[in-house]
């Protein structure tokens, strides 16, 4: 694997395969069964210049359970980019300080500009409309464990894409990551003016699956394997999309009835969160809380456990875990996460 994760364009099947492997035996230390400390003394950098819950905690806490600890900074109002430093003066800088760095940035392509300037591992956490790997990583560790549940394979399987396919970084990451599998039947739907970049439809179509642009959502999906809807990108939009955006009609609600009506019972529903629950945003239904076909907080709980692959990867410390196992000394409830899995 390259030194840094800035794109899956790094990644191979079999590095996403060790990565996979390396997630599952974290699984014990993500819910908080055993204790390891093979990054005892490293300190990572969590840069986030964008706004962020999941992937900034997730990240912090991954360190944190691994024996490393973390410095962060928040935004560009407490950082010295607000007094004109460059990426490049920050990263070196930040070298000196750090054993590896997590940066989110608002620009395409800022990350991959701050790795060239230092020797310590560097993840992107997302780069405005452009990727965001450890998402996908998650996304892919999650299908993978919902498919051995259901008794289910990659080869073959339906898996729809619709909401912000334009602006949406996680569904760029993760079309890439699935091309590399067996042929897979890849459905997208999304709002006139979101579609998916045709660069990523000809690199999928190009490995050998099908792709298929629909419309709306109202049509037959009995076949569907998996649901991954995403939020409507606003922040990336351009002042002339905001004054035209109509906002998001009834036909791309992903809810209880879409499931019911237009899928099967073993439709699972994935979104990398946030989902958007202001009134008219039309996104991921809450009625559908509570169905057992809503993975959305089992992807959530997944994060940890992959983020700790990455890091363990990047610092070649992989290979210890088996051998730095112990148990927790404090009191677990028997089941961590989230409560409805
Ligand atoms: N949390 C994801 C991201 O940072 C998805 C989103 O914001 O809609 O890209």
């Amino acid at each position: 694997m390259s030194p840094h994760l800035l794109s899956v364009d790094s990644l191979n099947r079999d590095s996403v395969n060790h990565l996979l492997r390396v997630a599952a035996q974290m699984e014990p230390i993500a819910q908080r069964r055993q204790v390891t400390r093979v990054l005892e003394g490293a300190v990572l950098g969590n840069l986030f210049f964008e706004a962020s819950t999941r992937t900034r905690v997730s990240f912090h806490t991954a360190f944190c359970r691994l024996g490393g600890s973390v410095c962060d900074t928040t935004g560009f109002t407490f950082s010295s980019m607000a007094k004109g430093e460059s990426l490049y003066d920050t990263s070196r800088v930040m070298s000196g300080y750090c054993d590896a760095i997590v940066m989110r940035h608002p620009d395409q392509g800022s990350v991959a500009e701050f790795a060239a300037a230092t020797h310590v591992p560097v993840i992107n956490g997302g780069d405005g409309p452009g990727e965001h790997p450890s998402q996908a990583l998650l996304d892919i560790y999650t299908i993978d464990k919902e498919f051995q549940r259901l008794g289910k394979s990659f080869g073959g399987a339906h898996i729809l894409l619709t909401g912000d396919l334009k602006y949406g970084r996680t569904v760029h990451s993760l079309i890439k990551l699935l091309s590399l599998y067996d042929p897979l039947r890849i459905t997208l739907v999304s709002p006139p003016g979101l579609e998916m970049p045709t660069a990523l439809i000809d690199l999928v179509t190009s490995r050998g699956h099908q792709v298929e642009v629909r419309d709306h959502l109202a049509t037959d999906f009995s076949d569907l394997d998996v649901v991954y809807t995403t939020r409507i990108q606003k922040e990336r939009f351009t002042e002339e999309m905001n004054e035209n955006f109509q906002g998001i009609s009834d036909d791309f609600i992903v809810n209880k009835v879409f499931l019911d009506q237009r899928c099967s019972e073993s439709t699972i529903v994935m979104h990398p969160l946030p989902r958007d629950s202001r009134p008219g945003a039309n996104d991921l239904n809450v009625d559908l809380n509570g169905d057992p076909r809503l993975a959305i907080f089992r992807q959530t709980d997944n994060g940890i456990a992959m983020r700790m692959a990455i890091f363990a990867t990047l610092l070649h410390v992989d290979s210890l875990i088996e051998k730095d196992l112990r148990s927790v000394r404090w009191f677990v409830p028997s089941q961590t996460g989230t409560l409805d899995r």
